[in-house]
């Protein structure tokens, strides 16, 4: 998917070493980025939160920014939106440690939880897409428009209404589905608000957890 070529494009060269095991790479990049200074989240942040999950599962889930708890245990989706996360997909019978690997787009971070800037997500784009090559996902779930708008490759900031809800090709030619990040939910202005976003997240992760049964079954 990527080379030793774009890394050095993207001044970013000793994310790649030839003839290195996905495992050892990813152990190796995660304390990279450890210490990253590539973009100013680094003289907020408590440390980088770079992802957690079964990297043979062929499946990547990718949010946005790590929040306040991700930020103190370095683990990604472990606050309130996580456990509604994990707790729904559960229902449906995935279970987040062995169906798949999940991240964000940036690994540090924003202050106060704002949205991350364009800048920092390019700054943070090569570790992200190491982990895709290492994983080589056979499916993608974007929470939240940050990172259905980079899995699309789309200029323009995505409208979720219009994308979630059904099967997406994304810029790896992989099939992704996009929700609402999970945070919306406790976000809502008002109850109609809170319902609609729920139950949208919940047909989606439904749709989500069919496609990766349906997946495991393939891959069997
Ligand atoms: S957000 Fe990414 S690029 Fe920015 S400092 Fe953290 S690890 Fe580095």
């Amino acid at each position: 998917m990527q080379n030793i070529v774009l890394f050095k494009i993207l001044g970013f060269s000793e994310l790649y070493t030839e003839g290195e095991s996905p495992v050892h790479r990813l152990y190796r990049i995660k304390s990279l980025a450890r210490r990253c200074k590539r973009c100013q989240l680094h003289t907020t942040r408590t440390q980088t939160v770079f992802g957690f999950g079964n990297i043979a599962s062929r499946v990547m889930v990718i949010g946005e920014a790590p929040g306040a708890n991700e930020d103190l245990y370095g683990k990604p989706f472990i606050g309130k939106a996580g456990e509604r996360f994990t707790s729904i997909l559960r229902e449906y019978g995935i279970e987040r440690d062995r169906d798949f690997y999940i991240t964000n787009v940036v690994k540090c971070r924003p202050p106060k939880n704002r949205d991350p800037r364009p800048e920092e997500i390019e700054a943070c784009k090569p570790y992200l897409i190491v982990q895709i090559e290492i994983i080589r996902p056979l499916l993608f779930l974007a929470l939240g428009r940050y990172s259905a708008t980079w899995l699309l490759g789309s200029r323009q900031n995505v409208q979720m209404k219009e994308i979630r809800g059904k099967i997406l090709i994304s810029r790896f030619d992989v099939p992704m589905i996009a929700t609402y990040h999970p945070s919306a939910i406790d976000h809502a202005r008002s109850h109609a608000q809170r319902d609609f976003y729920e139950k949208a997240f919940r047909e989606d992760l439904r749709l989500f957890a069919e496609k990766i049964k349906e997946l495991q079954k393939n891959l069997l």
